[in-house]
Parts: C-alpha cells; structure tokens; sequence
C-alpha cells in the first residue's frame, strides 16, 4: 500500500512538474534559440532597389510630434510565405494606392530598412503613426527560422532605443512604455484594430512579455559593449559602419584580400551577393569581412554619393549610352568602387550593369 500510495504520489509529483516544465521549456527554448543566431544586419531599401534596377518610390514620412520618435509599435505581417523583401518590394510600389508603410521589415535572413526611422509612417493609426517607429515581423515556416526572425527583430529594436535614448519599458499590459504591440495600440490608443503579433507568437508557443525580455537583454548587452568601448578611438568608425552587416551585394568588381590585405586571385564579380560579417580596418583602409580570412575593399559595397555636372546618360558595360537613362545636372548617383576604364574612358559603377563618365560628376 505504503508503495503504491508513494508511486501515485510520485506520478502526480511529476505530472505537475511535467507539464509546467514543458511550457517553460517551450517558451525559454525561442528565446534561448534565439540567442544562439547571429544578427543579420539592416539593408537599406533605397539600395537594395537600387542595385536590382527598381524604381525606389519614395514615401514621404510622417513628422513625429515630440519631433523624435517615442517608442516601437512590434507588428507581424500575417502573410505567411512572404519574405521582408517580398514585403519591400510590394510596399515600395503599392504604398500610396494601400495607403501603409512601415518603417522597417524584419524575417530570418535580414532586416530591410524602408525609411529612416527618424520619421514616422503609416503602420498603427493616426495614434501611433505620429509616436511611434514600425516594424514589421514576417512569418517563418520553422521554429529555427521563426528564432533567427525574432532575433533579428530584437536586436535592431534595442539598437533603436539605444539611438533614441528611449529606456527598454513594456507598454504591453498597461499603455504606457516604449514598446508596443500593435494589439496594444488598439487596446490603449484605439484609431487601429489589428491585433497582431500576439496571434502569430502564439503558434510558437511565444508570447510579447518573452519578446519584450528579449529586447531588455539585448539593450544591456549593447549598453555593456558601449561602456567597455568607450575609449576606443574607432568606435565612431565602428557606429557608422555597423548597420552594413549581412546580406549585401556588390556594387564593384571586387578582389577578395586575406586578413593581411594582401590580395588574391578570387575576384568577385558587381552584382554578387555577399554577406558582410564585419569590418576591419587594414593599413588603415577600411575592409569588409566576407568569409573566413576574406576581405573585400568597403567601397565595393559602400556607396558614394556624387552629383552630375551636367546632364549625362547612364553606360552599359561595354560604354554604350542608355536612352531611357538620362542623369540631369544636380541630380545625385551612387557610385561603387574606384573609376573603372571602358575604352579608355574613366567610369564609375552604379551597379553590375549601369556606369556613368566620371569627368560628367564630382
Ligand atoms: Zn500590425
């Protein structure tokens, strides 16, 4: 009897145990999963259209009212299957017909910046569009990419409270912080009704309250690397650079240097897609970490900003003019790379496909 009593007891013990150790493991395992993946690193719109020949229709922004933005309104695209450059692509073109825009799609390979965050957008309702920043989460088909997706997501919304000076505060249960879900903008604010993340989260047995500590640890974790940097005279270097992370393309044929700057036979061709890793400064000429031991010059990937002298049209590889490509006096181009030759002119690269005569710009 004494046995048996002790087992029952012993199963009911487990049981218990069983069952809250199960959700606990579930819900810690996305973020614990999470921390294991690498940030992917923002890619700016402008030149991801840019270099895949598309028009960049440019939303105009909405002015936040305290003239700085107040916190981040988390979204979820609920568009299973689409990818942050499907969602770029689309918006980009359909914004003012659709009438919404956010600031910025995150998904499991990269973090895709449609406008600065320094102005407001069209994401969250006439309460919100003029407070808060907008991020779109998109959906991913596994638990992995789903993690990597909100790792992504938590990484850049601490870096943005960082840069605003706003202070990690979940707005979630009670209407007041700086990080909201859209659902508690419908709750709190009102002018919206959407309800998301919570529902998308929830299929992977994930919730706001495990997504907002997760942003909390990675703010501190930026706050220590700054405090222990801050005497590191390349850290201003080190901030302008830093967003150029991840997956990226080539704007410029580029040799491929070891950790030495010492170049080898690998070269890639403008228009590759690479993923930048980090970057190094090398006998004081800045590189971009592509691989192990390989390196490419940051200016193949950087864009330079000129302006045209006078009217010119764009080139083809092979130096012919491009008819539809007129570049008028004033305006400005982005340029990749050192000046290339194509019969003995002097070039620059737009992109893998599109050059214009470096005597017509400065
Ligand atoms: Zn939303």
């Amino acid at each position: 009897m004494k046995v048996r009593k002790f087992l029952i007891a012993l199963i009911a013990f487990f049981g218990v145990i069983g069952v809250v150790s199960t959700n606990q493991v579930d819900a810690a395992s996305i973020n614990s999963l999470a921390k294991k993946y690498q940030y992917s690193g923002v890619t700016y719109l402008y030149k991801m259209l840019k270099l895949e020949g598309i028009k960049y229709n440019e939303f105009p922004g909405v002015e936040y009212q305290n003239g700085k933005p107040e916190g981040i309104v988390v979204h979820e695209t609920d568009d299973p299957g689409a990818t942050a450059h499907d969602e770029a692509i689309y918006f980009n073109r359909e914004w003012n017909k659709i009438n919404a825009y956010v600031n910025a799609f995150v998904d499991s390979k990269q973090i895709i910046q449609m406008c600065s965050p320094n102005v407001g957008t069209w994401g969250a309702g006439q309460q919100a569009n003029n407070r808060f920043i907008q991020i779109e989460l998109c959906e991913e088909s596994s638990r992995d990419a789903f993690a990597k997706s909100v790792n992504n997501d938590a990484i850049y919304i601490a870096k943005l409270l960082h840069r605003y000076d706003l202070k990690p505060d979940n707005a979630c249960d009670d209407g007041d912080g700086t990080i909201w879900s859209h659902k508690a903008v419908s709750a709190f604010l009102g002018g919206t009704d959407h309800v998301d993340p919570d529902g998308y989260f929830a299929k992977w047995g994930y919730d706001m309250d495990q997504f907002y500590s997760l942003i909390k640890y990675y703010y501190d974790l930026q706050k220590k690397n700054e405090n222990t940097n801050s005497k590191d005279p390349n850290k201003i270097k080190d901030e302008v650079s830093a967003e150029v992370q991840g997956a990226v393309t080539l704007g410029h044929d580029a040799y491929v240097y070891d950790k030495n700057g010492k170049k080898t036979k690998t070269l890639k061709l403008a228009g590759s897609p690479v993923t930048v890793l980090g970057y190094k400064l090398i006998n004081n000429k800045k590189y971009y970490q592509i691989g192990k031991n390989q390196y490419v010059v940051a200016t193949n990937i950087d864009a330079t900003v000129r302006t045209a002298k006078k009217n010119t049209y764009l080139r083809t590889r092979l130096g012919r003019i491009q008819k539809d490509n007129l570049v008028r006096k004033g305006s400005r181009v982005m340029t990749y790379g050192s000046k290339i030759t194509i019969n003995n002119q002097k070039y620059y690269a737009l992109n893998a496909t599109q050059y214009v005569l470096a005597s017509d710009i400065r």
